[in-house]
């Protein structure tokens, strides 16, 4: 029976200082390979490209043929996996590794991922991107059976769910256990005898094949190929399941063929620019995002400035589009690392500007068009607008290459609740008053689905997963639900 020798650290050097906390937090990011001798240093490279898809943790699981080996940390993946003494208490030729951005179940170290689970048949560890909707009342009913949890990762429900089917072979286990959860996943599997790769049957969050001299990788963005030069080889389908064996690659579909909902965030701000995700160059399409955005809300103004990097792509895009040129008004700090803690209260309270300061050179006396990717709460435009205009700007003109961002993600993306949302609670005037702007627009739900390559957004079927923008979810949301019933429950219980 193999055992797993696992090492979980937390880093000494602090912890989340609340510093991004007015933000959507990313993603998380999954990589996998099979069959190369370098299997830890390899995700370990993935996971590195995959950086941006979750600052939290990172961990890598291998199998060496008959241990499995684990290693998670919280922290970044060059912080823990350059290593080469780590890298060698990895061995095997098998790994999957795992990013993390806390979403369900928060953060801990025993919420690290890959997770692992000894089963009557063997060792399993899994790595998950996306949210499990419905992950609570499983949970609900699976400890009531007797299932005993060790984290409050929705992941680990996916755990219990393989080990308690009453199914044979591991793929059938695996299949029953999906069948039962709703929501958003990609997910990356690895047994003594096989990796696993499935995609949810929208296919809203992204998993790709690779190869890289005859292994195969399965990740969540092309990126993560490119760094270990792996060739691309296919999208994984929405609802496909891929078992890849000594003896090749083998695709399953149990859950039949399902329209496709990928996330059009992928498109606004996860991906990384150079990825191909579904068939398309993020770069290129938030280019056609700022170019739609320029039509749409044309302004007179003497120069296009990004907020760095997110609203990058767009403005070049827009600059281009409208025949303005393109500055770098404002210069982001690429180190403001996760664990600056703000030295003091006081220091806190000066709203020091950690990551963005105003070019003055290029803003005294310009008519500026500021272009950021998305406003979730506003502290971010708030703190721009302010800036660009102590910096001497005479006119500052908003352009959003997103529409107003009106719903909370319950497939992976942590926003914080409705009511936080500043395009929830306020008309496009009010906002534009808010953060004191001489004009602000948003990009059109059609304008981001033609950036994205479609002609409009079909209402009664849309190609993507859009909810963040419109409210319409493509999954049930079990448990959002019942969350709702249990407080309109106690609302009556008061009254
Ligand atoms: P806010 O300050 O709350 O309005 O957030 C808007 C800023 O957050 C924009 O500059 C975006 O680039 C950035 N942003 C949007 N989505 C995310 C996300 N998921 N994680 C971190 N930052 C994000």
């Amino acid at each position: 029976m193999p055992r797993l020798y696992d090492s979980v650290a937390q880093q000494s050097a602090g912890d989340v200082d609340g510093l991004d906390d007015d933000h959507f937090h990313d993603e998380c990011g999954v990589f996998g390979v099979f069959g190369h001798s370098d299997a830890a240093a390899l995700a370990a490279l993935g996971l590195h490209a995959l950086q941006h898809r979750g600052q939290d943790a990172a961990g890598i699981v291998t199998y060496d043929g008959s241990h499995f080996h684990s290693e998670r940390h919280s922290g970044l993946v060059g912080d823990n996996f350059s290593k080469p003494h780590v890298i060698a208490r990895l061995p095997g030729n098998n790994a999957i590794g795992h990013n993390r951005y806390p979403t369900a179940g928060g953060s801990g170290l025993q919420n690290i991922q890959p997770l692992f689970a000894e089963f009557a048949g063997g060792g399993f560890a899994v790595a998950h991107n996306g949210n499990i909707t419905n992950a609570r009342s499983l949970t609900r009913q699976l400890r009531e059976r007797g299932s005993i949890f060790q984290s409050t990762s929705d992941t680990e429900t996916l755990l219990h769910l393989v080990a308690t089917s009453a199914k044979k072979p591991f793929i059938d286990r695996f299949i029953d256990a999906l069948r039962q959860i709703e929501g958003a996943y990609a997910i990356v599997g690895l047994t003594e005898k096989k990796l696993v790769g499935a995609r949810d049957p929208q296919g809203v969050r992204p998993l790709v094949l690779g190869d890289l001299d005859g292994a195969y990788v399965l990740t969540s963005e092309t990126c993560a190929l490119d760094i270990i030069g792996a060739r691309f080889v296919r999208n994984i389908e929405p609802g496909e399941i891929v078992v890849i064996t000594e003896k090749g690659i083998e695709s399953l579909k149990p859950f039949g063929e399902n329209p496709a909902r990928f996330c059009v965030f992928e498109y606004v701000y996860f991906a990384r620019p150079d990825s191909i995700v579904s068939n398309k160059n993020v770069y290129d399409v938030r280019k056609q995002i700022g170019a739609e955005l320029a039509r749409e809300s044309p302004v007179e103004a003497d120069i296009v400035v990004p907020v760095p990097d997110s609203g990058t792509p767009a403005a070049i895009g827009f600059a281009q589009a409208a025949g303005i040129p393109f500055d770098l008004g404002i210069i982001r700090n690429h180190y403001v690392g996760r664990t600056f803690i703000q030295p003091t209260d006081a220091i806190r309270h000066m709203g020091v500007r950690l990551k963005h300061n105003a070019n003055r050179e290029v803003l005294e006396g310009k008519r500026i068009i500021l272009v950021d990717d998305s406003i979730v709460r506003g502290t971010t435009s708030l703190k721009i607008v302010e800036m660009v205009r102590e910096a001497g700007a005479a006119e500052v003109h908003m352009r959003i290459a997103s529409p107003p961002t009106t719903d909370s993600c319950f497939y992976g993306v942590d926003t914080p609740e409705k009511s936080k949302l500043i395009a929830a609670r306020m008309s496009l005037e009010e906002l534009a008053r808010y953060i004191k702007v001489d004009s602000l627009a948003f990009l059109s739900i059609d304008g981001l689905y033609r950036a994205a390559g479609e002609d409009a957004r079909r209402n009664d079927r849309p190609q993507f997963c859009d909810a963040c923008f419109t409210g319409d979810y493509p999954t049930r949301l079990t448990d959002h639900q019942e969350n709702r019933t249990d407080s309109q429950l106690s609302l009556l219980a008061v009254v």
